[in-house]
């Protein structure tokens, strides 16, 4: 699989086409064995063992994405961040080796890269998003050498510290696409580490440091902003907003940005010893080119309930669904118990209950060390953890929280299914309401 179809899993790691125990139909069928698939259905195994669930997944090996960061600031080696996918599978479930080519809601079907089909009565739709590396022109073809690096891929990563380390004078550039893109704060947090680097070793005098946003701000919630601010200021970073990177030529070590402005649209030219990109990024084929998605290609639920707007049987989960959250792996982790009890109403016929309110989180490593711990919900709205935590304020216990416990959170409890800090709001139940009207006439018929 390309990095296109599959963005966490690396040809290397993808298994081939080989079937393995393929059952003709499922209570669930879990799509995508990332963060939000095999937490949704370790939350869904917990609730109810008895269940006959499926994971359709290509890959042999499941990553801890948000590691990578921390790869390339030359914290954790970035095996750290991997494990086999058969040791995250939760127990009792079948993992079809295989990927997801089509969907066929009007039977309760989908047709995996074979030809096969898997049926189920609920479907969970978590595919992740698609890295679209060949967005930016010539990109590909010079990535991992001519000093051009992304944290945005595992292998890619230790090279971003290598380059870091090597650098003592010169350009280096951080670059931002439009969004959404999971993990907004990433592009800059590889751009705070790598200066925190310089500074420390007494480098950054003779390193000019560039920021390169697609969009119009630093980020997404003015709340942290002043706090990113003086980091910024700290390093002397210089920000470009609305500069797009469109092409980078690595052997020339130039980048080309179009640049808007009130004149017009510029194409402007940076020379550069060192070039850190965050690829564009956009919802996975397999689901911008099926019916379950919406105008923008994301899977279209409903941002409380996870369900589908029009497939009641169908929940999106993760990175690829249409809610309005920031893309990371702590919203998946109150996603995910969400869809785990709105699922299980719905195969009994009622509807969903549980409801997730947008939190997400955004730990962003302003220097080694120390963390501006972002957290919020749907509209920004501030949604701290430890409420006598202030997240605007540089810590070194939100960097403690990032370094070792959130690890082992993902890996030892949000992967297992148990949902520590993460017990889904129950709404009242309406019977005779619209949505559970619409469940019961939907819930499949048997095949
Ligand atoms: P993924 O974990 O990407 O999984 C998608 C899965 O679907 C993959 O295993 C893939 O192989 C599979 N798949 C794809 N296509 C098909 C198909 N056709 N059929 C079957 N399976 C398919 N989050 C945080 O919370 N905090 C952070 O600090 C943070 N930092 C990050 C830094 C970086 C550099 C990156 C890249 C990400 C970061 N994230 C962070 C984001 C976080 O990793 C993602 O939001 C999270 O992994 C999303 O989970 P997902 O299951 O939706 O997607």
């Amino acid at each position: 699989m390309s990095t296109e179809t599959s963005p966490a899993c690396s040809g290397a790691a993808r298994h081939s086409n080989r079937m393995v125990s393929v059952h003709a139909r499922y209570d669930v069928v879990v799509v995508g064995g990332g963060a939000a698939g095999i937490a949704t259905a370790a939350s869904l195994s917990r609730r109810r063992p008895e269940l006959s669930m499926a994971i359709i997944e290509p890959c042999e090996t499941h990553y801890y994405q948000p590691g990578w960061t921390l790869v390339g600031g030359g914290v954790f080696e970035r095996n750290q961040t991997k494990r086999m996918m058969a040791r995250v599978m939760p127990r009792g479930v079948n993992w079809i080796k295989a990927a997801v080519a089509e969907f066929a809601p009007d039977r309760n079907e989908v047709v995996l890269e074979g030809g096969e089909r898997v049926r189920y009565r609920a479907l969970v739709v978590a595919p992740g998003i698609e890295l679209n590396w060949d967005g930016v022109h010539g990109l590909r073809d010079t990535l991992g050498k001519n000093g051009v690096t992304s944290n945005y891929m595992f292998e890619m990563a230790p090279y971003t510290f290598e380059l870091v380390r090597s650098l003592s004078n010169g350009r280096a550039l951080f670059t931002q696409p439009p969004l959404p893109i999971k993990c907004a704060g990433a592009p800059q947090k590889a751009m705070y580490l790598s200066c925190d680097h310089w500074l420390r070793h007494g480098a950054l005098n003779e390193i000019e440091v560039e920021f390169h946003a697609a969009g119009p701000v630093l980020f997404g919630v003015d709340y942290y902003v002043p706090s990113l601010m003086r980091y910024v200021e700290k390093y002397d970073a210089r920000l470009n907003f609305t500069s797009n990177l469109k092409a980078v030529d690595g052997p020339g070590k130039k980048a080309f940005f179009e640049v808007k402005s009130s004149d017009g649209t510029q194409l402007v030219e940076r020379s550069f010893d060192m070039i850190h990109v965050c690829p564009p990024q956009r919802a996975p084929k397999i689901v911008r080119d099926s019916v379950l998605a919406d105008k923008a290609g994301w899977v279209e639920v409903d941002p409380a309930t996870l369900q589908h707007s029009r497939f009641v049987n169908i929940f999106g989960v993760g990175d690829a669904c249409s809610a309005p959250n920031a893309k990371t792996a702590a919203a998946v982790r109150k996603q995910a118990p969400v869809v785990a009890e709105n699922a299980l109403r719905v195969l009994e016929g009622q509807a969903p209950r549980a409801v997730y309110d947008g939190y997400g989180s955004c730990p962003l490593t302003v220097e080694r060390g120390k963390i501006v711990l972002a957290e919020f919900g749907y509209g920004g709205k501030l949604l701290p953890t430890f409420p006598f935590l202030d997240g605007r304020k540089p810590s070194r216990l939100a960097w403690f929280l990032k370094e070792k416990l959130l690890p082992t959170i993902y890996w030892e409890l949000m992967l297992k299914g148990h949902e520590w800090l993460a017990r889904p709001e129950m709404v009242p139940n309406k019977p005779g309401s619209h949505a559970a009207q619409q469940t019961l006439r939907a819930e499949p018929k048997a095949p």
